[in-house]
């Protein structure tokens, strides 16, 4: 990686009052979750315009259900948090990061130590029963499946559904206007490992260079926004993040 772009990215992270990264998939990558274009064999053989998609669940649950047992259960348990998400957790600590807004689905952030995290998409590692509220967790369904598929909510036995956003659902209550208020009120912001496609949350970014605020995108690959930002630096998000937690 070029030595001034990491120069130039800690002098904006020194600088700033106030920062606000927003991460999606591709921070996650280095911790083995693909993201929805990954190569994977198994993961691709699902179809994620049929596993994360509100219509489709509601029309063939198994599908999802199968997907889960096959292939994002052993995902999830086996994923840690990498020098991506750990860098952001320090900074946080530091008191450079008043927000971490995210895509992903993943829960990373919060077990690399993160505390304020909004969640735009929800969490993969919950189960709410669509019923009663209870929430189950990703060890007790995943043994549940093997005695009830679908499995059903312990407490009343109604349908248990992923914590998640599915594609076609609203996004949580209050999560997208806190966002936008982060957003508007940062003086740099730090949109990491996102192809900065999906809406609304490819917003943010812009709100953020509306309101004055330094833009830095780092992702391998060029994103919608390039040609917006302050610093663009096409690395691998671990690579950059853990550069500049060393220099923290
Ligand atoms: P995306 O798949 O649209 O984009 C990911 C971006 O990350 C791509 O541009 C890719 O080039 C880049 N990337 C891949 N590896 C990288 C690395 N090591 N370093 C830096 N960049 C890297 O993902 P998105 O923008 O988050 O949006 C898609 C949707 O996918 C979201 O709604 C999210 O909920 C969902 N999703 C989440 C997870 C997760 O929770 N980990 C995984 C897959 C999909
Ligand atoms: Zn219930």
């Amino acid at each position: 990686m070029p030595s001034s772009a990491l120069d130039r990215l800690k002098t904006l992270v020194e600088g700033a009052r106030s920062a606000v990264a927003f991460t999606g998939a591709g921070i996650s990558a280095d911790s083995g979750i693909p993201t929805y274009r990954g190569n994977d064999g198994l993961w691709t053989k699902y179809d994620p315009a049929k596993y994360a998609d509100i219509n489709y669940f509601r029309r063939d649950p198994e599908y999802y259900w199968r997907f889960f047992q096959e292939v994002r259960y052993h995902v999830l348990s086996r994923a840690q948090p990498n020098e991506g998400h750990l860098a952001l957790s320090t900074m946080e600590q530091r008191g450079k990061l008043t927000a971490l807004i995210t895509q992903n689905i993943d829960g990373l952030h919060q077990r690399a130590g993160s505390q304020r995290v909004i969640e735009l998409h929800g969490n993969s590692r919950r189960f709410p029963c669509v019923d009663c509220g209870t929430v189950d967790t990703l060890e007790e369904v995943f043994a549940r499946l093997d005695v009830e598929f679908p499995p059903c909510c312990t407490s009343c036995g109604g349908s248990l559904r992923p914590g998640v956003v599915f594609f076609g659902e609203m996004l949580p209550p209050g999560a997208m206007e806190e966002s936008t208020e982060a957003a508007s009120a940062c003086d740099l912001f730090l949109a990491i490992g996102s192809s900065l496609v999906v809406t609304p949350a490819s917003s943010l970014p812009v709100i953020a260079k509306e309101h004055g605020a330094r833009l830095v995108l780092i992702n391998n690959e060029p994103t919608a926004l390039d040609g917006m930002a302050d610093l663009v630096m096409r690395e691998g998000a671990s690579e950059v993040l853990s550069a500049m937690r060393l220099a923290q």
